[in-house]
């Protein structure tokens, strides 16, 4: 997999977790949590294997809340556009 210097970037200052297995730093113990699970499955003890689920289950949370958040604000679209129409409708309306 090739990454981009982005990815591995970490601001100055900030004491980056590293992969025991290849070294890589990450800007957090959750997505190198993550790196563990997915780059070496099959040398992960029980204790990362658990982190890897962990920060598995908070992105999934959070996922789920940014599908709720599209939701509401489509939602909120639709209502405004129904009320505008209404509005609209009324003021046109002979009488
Ligand atoms: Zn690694």
């Amino acid at each position: 997999m090739a990454l981009s210097d982005r990815e591995l970037r970490i601001p100055e200052g900030e004491t980056p977790a590293r992969c025991p297995h290849c070294g890589r730093p990450f800007r957090s113990e959750r997505l190198r949590a993550l790196h563990l699970g997915e780059s070496h499955p099959e040398i992960c003890t029980g204790d990362e294997r658990a982190a890897y689920d962990d920060a598995r289950e908070d992105e999934d949370d959070d996922l789920f809340i940014y599908h709720l958040k599209v939701v509401a604000a489509l939602v909120g679209l639709y209502a405004f556009f129904v009320f505008a129409y209404m509005a609209v409708s009324l003021m046109q309306a002979p009488g």
